[in-house]
């Protein structure tokens, strides 16, 4: 018989009841040191005091309303969001996928009310992940996303990851956007390097097309910067994000230049819980820590002592990894071993890290983790490399 809960994860035999900082307690009562965050959700922690704070307050006042209403939550996490990015507007959904939706549409609009109907295609990368919705399963391209699922959503071209000789002659009158993670996540921690990033917005330019940047995973000070893209020194037309945004509740947003949104005029779109005020008040309390300067200053400090200690890691365990990738706190470990033994031996060190593509494990840990814990992690994978390699 089905279980009740339709079968689509691979779920690990864990079970946590509480969350504190870095910390994940089990219902067994032992304690997991996080390196997942939820997959880069849990931007700062688990039960971090200002977003309890935020969400039971919000609580007590109104949990929802109709976008036909005004909503200053909302605005309050818009204007932020203005304030500290390239955008001049912001669209809130409740996910990333769903942020994808929104891009896609907004850069096939924006040529259609130009007079270029024509101009449709999303150029996408291999190894890209943009969510599972139609769009983000066809964006991304893969067929192990979209084997089964009955015709694909037209207009995506799928290049090789990185290479921008081939997205220039891709480029033709119907292109209408290039959609790229600044640092790919679910593909392995991949980082464009920031010339690749500039050669793209340049062409972008050249052509009249616009670049619509994947921040969901490496957005919101996971990187060092409160977005990744600023690393490159460029700005996109287009931006998604989700994910750390919320900190854990579900948060997510399409940022964009007044320019590209021109097209998205009242009625061409809308959610009924995106930017609701529960979402917005604890994205409020997100933005106001991860978008200080002095905390990215220790995002980057921090980073650099992990990458240090992991670099040591790897040297100490050369059957079990090759290298250590990544940007900030957006870390993965290549592996020799297969990936999936490191992760489970973590677990049996009691230290949660994520698999993904390429054979890397990622290391996405709470942007407040302790100097202290990121010692402790390093031990923990330490003892899970031995235990691969007495395996
Ligand atoms: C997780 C992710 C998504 C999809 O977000 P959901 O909230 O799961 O829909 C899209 N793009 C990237 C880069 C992601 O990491």
């Amino acid at each position: 018989m089905i279980a009740s809960v339709l079968p689509t994860y691979n779920r690990a035999p864990l079970t946590f009841v509480k969350g504190e900082g870095s910390w994940l307690i089990e219902a067994d009562g032992r304690r997991f040191l996080d390196l997942g965050s939820g997959i880069a959700v849990n931007a700062l922690g688990h039960a971090h005091p200002s977003l309890v704070e935020a969400l039971t307050s919000q609580a007590q006042n109104l949990w929802h309303v109709s976008n036909l209403y005004e909503i200053p939550q909302q605005q309050a996490l818009a204007d932020k969001l203005v304030a500290e990015t390239f955008a001049d507007t912001v669209f809130f959904t409740n996910s990333g996928t769903e942020a994808c939706e929104l891009a896609v549409k907004m850069a096939r609009k924006y040529h259609f009310e130009r007079g270029q109907p024509e101009k449709v295609e999303i150029i996408t990368f291999e190894g890209s992940f943009h969510g599972r919705s139609s769009a983000g399963i066809a964006a991304a391209g893969s067929e192990k996303m979209t084997k089964g699922f009955g015709p694909l959503l037209p207009g995506f071209v799928h290049l090789p990851w990185g290479d921008a000789e081939a997205v220039e002659a891709a480029i033709d009158e119907t292109t209408a956007a290039v959609l790229v993670e600044p640092v790919q996540g679910e593909g392995g921690i991949r980082p464009m390097p920031d010339q690749e990033l500039k050669d793209l917005r340049a062409l972008c330019d050249a052509h009249g097309i616009l670049l619509i940047l994947d921040e969901v995973q490496c957005g919101v000070g996971r990187t060092g910067k409160l977005f990744a893209h600023e690393w490159a020194g460029i700005t996109p037309d287009i931006m998604m994000v989700a994910k750390g945004i919320g900190g854990g509740f579900p948060l997510g947003a399409v940022l964009a230049t007044e320019t590209a949104a021109s097209g998205m005029t009242a009625g061409t779109h809308g959610s009924t819980y995106g930017g609701n005020p529960l979402g917005c008040a604890v994205g409020c309390a997100v933005m106001d820590h991860v978008a200080a300067p002095e905390f990215l200053a220790e995002v980057n400090r921090k980073a650099g002592l992990m990458r240090q200690k992991l670099e040591g890691l790897v040297a100490s365990h050369p059957e079990v990894f090759e290298e250590v990738r990544g940007s900030g706190l957006m870390l993965g470990l290549k592996c020799r071993a297969v990936n999936a033994d490191v992760v489970k031996a973590g677990y049996a060190a009691e230290v949660i890290t994520v698999p993904a593509a390429d054979n890397v494990i990622r290391l996405l840990p709470a942007l407040t983790i302790t100097d202290a814990d990121i010692e402790e992690a390093v031990l923990r994978l330490d003892a899970a490399a031995t235990a691969v390699e007495a395996a």
